[in-house]
Formats: structure tokens, C-alpha cells, sequence
């Protein structure tokens, strides 16, 4: 994924897997795919530092989490219902 930080990049699980798999196409949904990203973030020794840097993001599958996941987990951390 060549716009996360370089210096995580080279860290990660998912070096060298496809980028469509973390960033597929939001009309298209695709549950099976979705797994398989989760299962290489499962085992990804910056999972933390990926889902710190990826919280505000909109696109993307980052510490193993969707965009909606992320937000949800947002407002839980502010302390508002989910
Ligand atoms: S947590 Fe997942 S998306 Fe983030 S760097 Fe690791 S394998 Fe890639």
C-alpha cells in the first residue's frame, strides 16, 4: 500500500498481498475477501500502529477493521452510543 508510512510498511503482513484485497471496492462488497484481509491482519505485528494510523480514515481495510468498524469504534471511544 504505497501511501501508508514507509518505515510500518516494510513491518506488515500484508507486504506484497493485493492492494484491492485492503482497499476493495466499497459498491462491491465481498465478504469472503473481506476475511481473507482479516485473517492477514490477525497475524500482523503493527495491527495497533495500522489502526491508530487508519482511525480517521474513509477507505480502506487498516488493523483489520472497515471504514464502518472504525467509525463505530470512534464513537465508542468519545463515549457515544455506537
Ligand atoms: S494490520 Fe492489516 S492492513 Fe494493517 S499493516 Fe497489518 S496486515 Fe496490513
Amino acid at each position: 500500500m504505497a501511501d501508508r508510512d514507509d518505515t510500518l510498511y516494510r513491518r506488515t503482513a500484508c507486504a506484497g498481498a493485493p492492494v484491492d484485497l485492503f482497499f476493495p471496492d466499497p459498491t462491491r462488497p465481498d465478504a469472503q475477501r473481506l476475511e481473507q484481509a482479516r485473517a492477514i491482519c490477525a497475524d500482523c505485528p503493527v495491527r495497533e500502529a495500522c489502526l491508530a494510523a487508519g482511525m480517521a480514515e474513509e477507505h480502506g481495510i487498516w488493523g483489520g477493521l472497515t471504514p464502518r468498524e472504525r467509525r463505530v469504534l470512534r464513537r465508542k471511544q468519545r463515549g457515544e452510543a455506537a
